[in-house]
Parts: structure tokens; C-alpha cells; sequence
């Protein structure tokens, strides 16, 4: 049985503890991946269509 209601590939990661920002260090719980790296949402270049 399928129950897949997220995409393979993860665009975010959660950490309750929090984690370092890959590009400007800060330690933030909630990482977007962006070119492979791990980014705070300041340094997540966000895609803004329309
Ligand atoms: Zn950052």
C-alpha cells in the first residue's frame, strides 16, 4: 500500500534542536536545500514567479 504524500527528494529539513545554516552559520531549526546546501530561510534564495 501506497502513502506517499511527500516527494522523494525533501526541499526542507525540520531540526528541533536546530542546526547550522551551511551559508552564513546561523542555527536555525527549519533548513531549505539549496544547491545541495542546508540554508537558513535568509539565505534561501526564494523562487518568486508571476
Ligand atoms: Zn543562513
Amino acid at each position: 500500500m501506497s502513502d506517499d504524500t511527500e516527494p522523494a527528494e525533501t526541499t526542507h529539513a525540520f531540526d528541533a534542536d536546530g542546526s547550522e545554516c551551511e551559508a552564513c552559520g546561523a542555527t536555525v531549526e527549519r533548513r531549505w536545500r539549496q544547491d545541495g546546501d542546508l540554508v537558513c530561510p535568509d539565505c534561501k534564495r526564494w523562487t518568486v514567479t508571476g
